[in-house]
């Protein structure tokens, strides 16, 4: 018997119900595999699971997507956590994307009725590639401690070794992303923009102060929600930072509009400063709301970006492969035109036009890094009205607001890969996965898992 409504594609793995600190050792198969052991495992949950702490922010569907909507920038005296539920949060459960590595869904944790986003990371042991990849970007979301950077809240039981297929991850659920936002008709005031280059930037400075690069900063992959909350998502391109120059990075990494050009110039080497690249070119896109560089091909894309900052002096190509120096070589020389950044919108004044000058800097050595790029004054508004109403590490009291001493804090210790040095087959991997999300889960909340019997679940899997 169970009352657990079967609309929920997740339910409470109960098999732990009494024994909820010990690792799922004697399970059936997942019925993902569609086994009928796996129906039986389950039963309602524990009355005693603790549920979300009071307060926790409730984000009404009002943002973007198909709802339409608008996002309100937060006043000064709104409290997010003082919003009440929406209908939206009574939706089903349904695909709310679909990336290049996965599905996601948004679904209802059955253990405190909260609207999660529910990732499936799909065909993890095809290949020691996929596995390790996996791998990464599961141990990445589980490192993130930041309000900018996606994180993992939970890991779904996984099913005993031999049925182990895919992995299961529970984030935080957002209305939209700033591609819808800027794609759609509402407002986009100057304020939005400063507190949204804002967190961008302060997730981005966490990132890289942990020795991640993102490898694919675009507007799709930064959530936002009504209150105008940010977080960087989508860690599936992400890897560390390769300190050694002469080790060659692949060039298969962000979306072309948004790719530096020294990835367009086939350089091996690169560092974060790739991404504070992404970052301009989302910065002229939130102003003009349009793509800055919009192009058909690689090349193109490159000459678009030599249209707009003047063909580079040789120093600016040193780590140019030899067709792409060429290629720029037997161009006519271009003057820079950055003043066409001004025509972009009525948001972009000097201090605006200056910082995204910044930013899209050809040489990699000279353009700003993301934690500098904070200190722009362009950004102390966005900063103010963040750490005003909209953050979670200051607070108010009576006497007025108590600010963090820290408003743009980095990671507290690299994120480390040595673990990949130990993976040398799928098999191998899969057992490390395993052990990782069992040994991740312990001592938490009643571990849940895939709910077979659920209206969603025959969409889900498909
Ligand atoms: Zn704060």
């Amino acid at each position: 018997h169970t009352d657990i409504p079967d609309k929920c594609a997740v339910r409470p793995q109960t098999e732990h119900m009494n024994e909820v600190y010990k690792p799922l050792a004697s399970a059936s198969c997942n019925a993902a595999a569609g086994t009928e052991d796996g129906l039986n495992n389950f039963a309602t949950p524990n009355p005693t699971v603790p549920n979300a702490p009071a307060g926790t922010p409730r984000h009404p569907a009002s943002l973007g997507g198909s709802t339409g909507g608008g996002a309100a920038i937060p006043q000064p005296h709104s409290n997010p956590a003082s919003e009440v539920p929406s209908p939206a949060e009574m939706e089903p459960d349904r695909p709310i994307g679909y990336g290049a590595f996965g599905v996601v869904w948004s679904v209802t944790d059955p253990r405190d009725g909260r609207k999660v986003a529910l990732k499936k990371m799909p065909n993890v042991f095809q290949n020691l590639v996929s596995c390790k990849r996996v791998f990464r970007e599961l141990r990445m979301l589980c490192f993130f401690k930041h309000d900018n950077v996606l994180s993992a809240l939970d890991i779904l039981q996984p099913p005993q070794i031999d049925c182990f297929e895919e992995i299961y991850v529970i984030t935080e659920l957002m209305q939209s992303d700033l591609h819808k936002v800027i794609v759609s008709p509402q407002p986009l005031t100057t304020d939005h923009i400063k507190v949204f280059l804002y967190q961008i930037l302060r997730g981005l400075k966490y990132l890289h102060s942990a020795g991640i690069l993102h490898r694919d900063i675009k507007p799709g992959n930064l959530l936002v929600n009504s209150n105008c909350l940010l977080k960087i998502c989508d860690f599936g391109l992400a890897r560390v930072e390769e300190p050694d120059p002469s080790r060659h990075m692949t060039q298969e990494v962000v979306t072309q509009y948004y790719r530096a050009p020294e990835v367009l110039m086939g350089c091996q080497h690169y560092t974060s400063s790739i991404d504070v690249w992404s970052v301009g070119c989302i910065f002229a896109e939130l102003l003009g709301r349009r793509i800055l560089f919009q192009a058909q091909s690689p090349i193109q894309q490159l000459d678009l970006i030599t249209d707009l900052l003047g063909t580079p002096p040789l120093s600016a190509m040193a780590s140019a492969c030899e067709g792409a120096r060429a290629h720029i070589l037997r161009g006519t020389h271009k003057p820079p035109s950055l003043s066409v950044l001004y025509m972009l919108s009525d948001g972009a004044t000097h201090e605006a036009v200056h910082l995204l000058c910044r930013m899209l800097v050809f040489d990699p050595a000279k353009r700003i890094s993301g934690s500098d790029a904070l200190s722009h004054p362009y950004l102390d508004e966005g900063r103010l009205r963040y750490h005003t109403c909209m953050c979670k590490c200051c607070y108010s009291v009576p006497s007025g607001r108590v600010y963090t001493r820290d408003f743009e804090p980095p990671a507290d210790r690299p994120f480390s890969h040595n673990y990949e040095q130990s993976m040398h087959s799928v098999w191998q991997g899969k057992e490390l996965i395993h052990r990782f999300i069992t040994e991740h889960q312990q001592g938490k909340r009643v571990p849940l898992c895939i709910n077979p019997q659920s209206a969603a679940f025959k969409t889900f899997i498909r």
